[in-house]
């Protein structure tokens, strides 16, 4: 057990296009994780890693803030691997933006001086859920996990958090309930990035099992309001998919919204729970977006909140 509050077992075990500027793009060693993860360049400092689900890191002269550490102890490594190639300063914060294992489980590997930030309710679920979700994954996938232990936060806040690293001011906040109920986003306004977690999915199927569908609709409001002045000159990193412009927050309140309403309709028609899932229809727009599967446990949730 290390000095966080750890949990050792015994087994040790979306849509739119890019609109970032002067990007660099290049393939991370596929090796050391096993799959095609990219390291964009955002500028300002800042850099998006996008594998199955993303990270992303800003660097100064001073230091560096790493916000989300992706689905295992091995990704994590493959992406500080990563960090170590542009810069050698410490990983003074690292800032999960929800309790969900694909964000979290690498928090292990981060250094024992990097300070591990989080919502309160983030911490909360992952001291509950986190557990079991370990051991069962480090059973199915040993290779990703060995060695290392699951890391809970350490610094919870429950409205915002400003931390200042070489001189730059980022803002961690919680915006509303959404994707879970315990949502951060880290907004740089010197630069105009926002990493906004699984709030925001680029080219996939909103996850919403453990959602607020109609509070998260709001949220995106909330979320588009913060890059102002000129949003279209602002970039995003989702926690799923290609960094973008803040108008993904609309595409996905949009399909929210739209989600919802057939979700209504069925019920309303008197369709049986179970069949409901099956009889949505969504528009020809969303065909292409990935993880399908998505949609039933998406709909599972918005029945369960509409009863
Ligand atoms: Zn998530």
């Amino acid at each position: 057990m290390s000095r966080r509050t750890g949990f050792s077992f015994a087994l040790v075990g979306c849509i739119a296009t890019v609109a970032v500027i002067g990007i660099s793009l290049r393939t991370a060693s596929g090796e050391e994780a096993g799959s095609k993860e990219v390291v964009r360049n955002l500028g300002g400092g800042h850099y998006a890693y996008m594998g199955m689900s993303n990270s992303g890191f800003f660097v100064s002269d001073e230091g560096i803030l790493v916000v989300d550490a992706l689905k295992s102890p091995r990704h994590a490594k493959a992406l500080l691997a990563e960090i170590r190639k542009i810069s050698d300063k410490p990983i003074v914060y690292l800032v999960n933006t929800h309790w969900h294992w694909d964000h979290t489980f690498g928090n292990g590997v981060f250094p024992e001086a990097t300070k591990i930030y989080s919502t309160k309710a983030c911490k909360e679920r992952l001291e509950k859920d986190g557990p079991p979700k370990w051991e069962t994954l480090s059973k199915e996938t040993p290779d990703d996990y060995e060695g290392a232990e699951l890391v809970i936060p350490e610094v919870t806040f429950v409205d915002e958090e400003t931390l200042t690293i070489g001189g730059r001011k980022l803002l961690v906040k919680y915006i509303g309930r959404g994707h879970t109920d315990g949502d951060a986003v880290v907004v740089d306004a010197e630069s105009r990035v926002i990493y906004a977690g699984d709030l925001l999915f680029n080219g996939v199927h909103p996850y919403m099992a453990d959602g607020y569908s109609k509070d998260w609709i709001e949220t995106l409001e909330a979320l588009h309001a913060l890059a102002q002045p000129e949003p279209e000159k602002w970039t995003v990193v989702p926690g799923h998919g290609e960094p973008t412009t803040p108008s993904l927050a609309k595409d996905i309140a949009e399909y929210i919204r739209v989600l919802r309403s057939e979700v209504k309709k069925a019920l309303d028609a008197g369709t049986p729970e179970k069949e409901i899932p099956g009889s949505i229809k969504l528009p020809e727009k969303y065909a292409d977006l990935k993880y399908p599967w998505f949609i039933e446990m998406s709909v599972g949730r918005i029945i369960k909140e509409m009863k």
